[in-house]
């Protein structure tokens, strides 16, 4: 009776929104484990098989049905449920990065040394984002909403890219939208792109000779790399301002006292711009070219990873927006806050970035840093990608730092502002069609007739060696 009398004073919008938090709240301990369970034992991108079973499980368990092993990747899935328009897709990511093994302690100390480590926090990244999918699943169940939400299993996000392989085999055609989001060092929704990427091994093959006795025999792969270097050198000062290009010799011959008859260059470029920086990747080839043509010398390349720039959308903007100030950042206790500071300490240079208690929801446009697979799906389904603060302001990714709190209770309060926000939405879109036809008016758009370009053609097999090459 007492329930039914509290039910009776509560606004029914604030009973609503409630019972979601209130959902996210009872897993919250059970996800915050899983994410635990996979810092615990981090697994390289297309290797993650401990962390795909963990999710793919729970996910199990909680009434989503779960196809295995898709678009020929053994820890691809997807796990669906319900039925019917719209279709919700929510991404997790769950792979590591190699060289970052750390313990969840403020100083930096390897749990095994060169072992991969959860640098990326995407530990908390797919457990957050499978939190966000049963709670909303809960709370469309309760309420009789209809609808499909979709959890997309994507591995190797930090190289292979596995969601290019899943829009190749089709897997996003029927879904009407799709939120994902990232570990960072604030809570932050907004209109900012990423950096499309374009990446390639560069073979030169020359002929092997001895050095000081018979050079004029020799063709020196190595000569042919570092020509092709030298024109990237100069290429620079021609391309638009925002390009970056970077590269390392990746294998530069054996022994000085003999012409190298084989020689790589790795190479990545990054523009934000995907079309731009097609044909940036043009002239690269050109240097290559150049490179092998004065030596003497042939040059193969090899298409690596390749990523498009993420597509803003102005409508998920806001209902995403409008729900992570519902979901609220969060305080760090005594404990968190000296943890943070001693991190905070540890960094070269300080930037000014806000606490956790605060949630920074605006429209503000801007292009990003980093490059991600996110940005090809956002160019064939209305994308949108958020940030919640899992680290002490001003932690970069892929760092000691970030690997060490993606382990702790701050990364895993900050995933459950993710989930809160995720779930929120969800529970929104299923009930508001007109913000699905916003964000496919705002996808239209941005796009501007251009569609997704990719240098990954459709059919080709997924890298699933990647980590096992010499460098990256
Ligand atoms: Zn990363
Ligand atoms: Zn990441």
């Amino acid at each position: 009776m007492r329930s039914l009398y509290l039910l009776a004073i509560l606004p029914l919008a604030a009973t609503a929104d409630d019972a979601v938090l209130a959902r996210v709240a009872a897993h919250a301990e059970r996800f915050g484990a899983i994410s635990r369970q996979i810092w615990e034992s981090p697994e390289l991108g297309f290797h993650e098989q401990k962390s795909s079973a963990l999710l793919r499980d729970e996910l199990r368990a909680n009434g989503f049905t779960i196809a295995d092993a898709v678009a020929g990747m053994p820890t691809g899935f997807t796990a669906t449920w319900g039925s019917g328009k719209p279709v919700i897709g929510i991404m997790g990511e769950f792979d590591a990065l190699p060289g970052l093994s750390q313990k969840d302690q403020p100083t930096q100390d390897p749990v095994t040394a060169g072992a991969p480590g959860h640098g990326c926090g995407h530990n908390l990244l797919g457990s957050g984002a499978a939190l966000a999918a049963v709670a909303a699943k809960e709370e469309m169940q309760a309420r009789g909403l209809k609808g499909t939400i979709r959890y997309y299993g994507t591995p190797a996000e930090e190289g292979g890219g596995g969601k290019i392989y899943m829009i190749h085999a089709g897997l996003f055609r029927d879904v009407d939208v799709v939120l994902t989001w990232h570990p960072g060092d604030s809570n932050r929704v907004n209109l900012h792109s990423s950096l499309a990427n374009n990446g390639g091994k560069f073979r030169f093959y020359g002929i092997a000779s001895h050095a000081a006795a018979a050079p004029e025999r020799g063709r020196s792969a190595l000569d042919g790399a570092l020509l092709m270097l030298h024109a990237i050198e100069i290429l620079r000062e021609h391309v638009p301002q925002e390009t970056r290009m970077h590269y390392i010799i990746s294998n530069g011959g054996s022994a000085p006292n003999v012409v190298p008859a084989f020689a790589e260059v790795t190479l990545v470029a990054r523009h934000p711009d995907m079309t731009t920086l097609d044909g940036i990747w043009q002239r690269i080839l050109k240097c290559a070219q150049a490179g092998a043509l004065a030596t003497e010398t042939r040059v193969e390349v090899e298409q690596g990873t390749n990523y498009a720039n993420i597509l803003p959308n102005d409508a998920l903007n806001d209902v995403v927006g409008r729900n992570m100030r519902k979901a609220g950042g969060y305080e760090y206790t005594a404990g968190e806050r000296q943890f943070a500071e001693q991190i905070q300490k540890t960094f070269s240079a300080a930037r000014a970035t806000p606490g956790p208690d605060k949630v920074l929801a605006d429209a503000s446009e801007g292009s990003g840093a980093a490059s991600s697979d996110v940005g090809d799906v956002s160019w064939v389904v209305p994308t949108l990608s958020f940030t919640a603060a899992t680290y002490a302001p001003g932690t970069s990714a892929h760092s000691w730092q970030a690997a060490a709190q993606a382990g702790t209770s701050m990364g895993r309060k900050g995933m459950l502002v993710a989930a809160r926000t995720i779930a929120l939405s969800v529970v929104d879109l299923v009930q508001d069609a007109n913000a699905i036809d916003a964000a496919k008016t705002s996808f239209e758009k941005r796009k501007a007739g251009r569609a997704w370009q990719t240098h990954i053609t459709a059919g080709s097999p997924p890298p699933l060696d990647y980590w096992k090459s010499e460098a990256h």
